[in-house]
């Protein structure tokens, strides 16, 4: 808490007592402190592959790699990649501060869970062509209060997971069912897992269980936190459970119908 004193005085010029006002400072720097961090793990997760990608225009800038084809293709592989990562990074990092915002706002309506969850596989499909998403619906009837286009991207961002850290041809099942006021939709794989420890670690944002989890899979290290940010704008929760080496669990909640 800072202290700001004032003497109080009488006519004369006398003190005759102080005013003391506190303030509580320590969630304000709380927030200041957070707000620093993140801009500082912003820097270098942009930097990297901008790094990247000046160094490889820059070498081929040289016209060195004229005589080595496989080496100027190699050159324009890692600005392509690179390139596609950072665009992903600020798109999610878009996402995130729009979705801490307070001038953002989720517009909510009736929706079938159903139909979030075919969309959702829908557009996961396409990479997950290798894999077997099972889609275990029931009863399909189900309606939730939410914001399609957001609840529909928390669960992309949970199946490209499932997806990205399963074996080839495991099955991923996706579910909903009615809870007494709630909806809980889960999202399961048969994976690799995820330690105990990490399992709400994962949710903050560029957290992830393995450093070379972004490298070799391509992640941000962002979408959890995203699916998080999205759940709790609904007043919903969203966590884990997983078995090391048999797979893991996503649960999130939504309301069943509209708030009065
Ligand atoms: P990323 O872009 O790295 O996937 P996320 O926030 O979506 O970022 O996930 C954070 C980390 O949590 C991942 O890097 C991975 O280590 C771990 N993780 C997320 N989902 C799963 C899953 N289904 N199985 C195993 N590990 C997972």
């Amino acid at each position: 808490i800072a202290w700001n004193n004032t003497l109080l005085r009488d006519s004369a010029g006398h003190i005759i007592g102080t005013v003391s006002i506190g303030e509580d400072i320590t969630e304000r720097q709380k927030i200041e402190q957070m707000k620093n961090e993140f801009i500082s793990i912003v820097s270098h997760e942009l930097r990297t592959p901008l790094t990247a990608i000046r160094a490889s225009l820059g070498l081929l800038q040289t016209g060195i790699y004229e005589k080595k084809p496989d080496k100027l293709k190699r050159m324009i592989e890692i600005a392509a990649i690179d390139s596609e990562r950072l665009v992903r990074l600020v798109n999610d990092i878009l996402d995130l501060e729009r979705l801490d915002s307070a001038r953002a706002v989720l517009e909510k309506t009736t929706c079938k869970a159903s139909d979030l969850i075919r969309q959702a596989v829908e557009a996961v499909q396409a990479i997950a062509d290798r894999q077997q998403i099972a889609f275990d619906i029931h009863p399909t009837d189900i309606e939730v209060w939410a914001a399609s286009d957001a609840i529909v991207q928390t669960l992309i961002n949970l199946l490209s997971n499932a997806v990205k850290f399963s074996p080839v041809g495991s099955t991923i099942t996706v579910s909903v069912e009615p809870q007494i006021d709630r909806a809980l939709f889960q999202v399961r794989d048969r994976g690799r897992g995820i330690p105990a420890d990490k399992l709400e670690a994962i949710f903050g944002r560029f957290q992830q269980v393995d450093a070379s989890d972004s490298r070799d899979k391509g992640g941000t290290g962002l979408g959890l936190a995203i699916c998080r940010s999205i759940i709790e704008r609904h007043g919903g929760r969203i966590w884990a459970e997983s078995s090391l080496g048999a797979g893991s669990t996503f649960f999130f909640t939504l309301s069943l119908q509209q708030e009065a």
